[in-house]
């Protein structure tokens, strides 16, 4: 996504025509997460980089379902999830980014963010929890943020899991009816429901004003969670595919001493 073009968020786009049934996808993701967790074996040895995978959506739109499915791929040492619920009173207390930069993930390393600093131009900005002065120059400060983290060898890869109003009502529903999901349900969430149309705006500022070259967003249509599972598998294959990790060859130190091992 770039420039200023509006972005398209309407139900249409919440789903990809013509795609295949979700047995061939889910075998096609397979093979994805098998490829990323060969990436991620180099990856996390070559060191040179590290790689930060912001998940964003409404309630219900499978940030969750993202993280399951993508983390069984990866070495558990490498990777680090960060969700990012309403900030405490020490939070608020310091600047926005504050709380973000201190999980954002070293060299080596790929960290998931459950939402993010995001929440401050999209939930702050809708729900008016600071005035538009604030939160409208945080586009600007959210730029400068990233294309610093790029600068010192962070890779951003964002995702906007973007569902359709009906899909949402079925799977709030559904955490209602399924006991196994009760607790999920949040009445918050019917607040950001009622506020659908204005959230759509948001998201539509945050797309249009925060992908940049080096910290692009992806809209992933995602009511169908097969759908939504192969896109993002693939976009993190071709991501480390496009850094060419590699591992280490081997210190001469470390060659002496092997050839003295006995
Ligand atoms: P989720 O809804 O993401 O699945 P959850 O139900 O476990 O997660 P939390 O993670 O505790 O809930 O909090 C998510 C809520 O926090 C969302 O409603 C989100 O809008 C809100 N939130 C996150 N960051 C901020 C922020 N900076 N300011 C205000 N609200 C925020």
């Amino acid at each position: 996504m770039e420039g200023s073009e509006r972005v398209p968020l309407g139900n249409k786009a919440a789903r990809v025509d013509g795609a295949p049934d979700k047995k061939e996808l889910e075998a096609l993701t397979r093979e994805l997460l098998t490829q990323l967790t060969d990436l991620q074996d180099a990856f996390h040895a070559d060191g040179r980089h590290s790689l930060l995978l912001i998940l964003q959506g409404r309630d219900a739109s499978g940030k969750d379902g993202v993280i399951k499915s993508v983390y069984g791929a990866f070495n558990p040492t490498g990777v680090r999830v960060a969700a990012f619920g309403p900030p405490t009173a020490l939070e608020l207390r310091h600047d926005f980014l504050w709380r973000v930069h201190q999980v954002v993930p070293p060299r080596g390393m790929i960290g998931v963010f459950n939402r993010s600093h995001y929440e401050d131009v999209l939930a702050v900005r809708v729900r008016k929890l600071a005035p538009e002065s604030i939160w409208k120059e945080r586009f600007e400060q959210i730029n400068h943020f990233e294309s610093m983290l790029h600068a010192n060898g962070v890779v951003i890869r964002k995702c906007f899991l973007h569902i359709s109003q009906d899909e949402q009502r079925e799977r709030l529903l559904s955490r209602l009816d399924d006991p196994r999901k009760n607790w999920k349900f949040r009445v918050e969430d019917l607040d950001d429901r009622a506020l659908w149309d204005d959230y759509t705006e948001a998201y539509r500022d945050v797309l249009s004003k925060c992908s940049t070259p080096s910290a692009p967003w992806y809209v992933v249509p995602s009511d169908e969670k097969a759908v939504r599972n192969y896109l993002v598998a693939q976009m993190l294959v071709d991501t480390l595919q496009a850094l060419h990790p590699t591992y280490p060859s081997m210190q001469p130190a470390v060659r002496d001493a092997a050839r003295n091992f006995t």
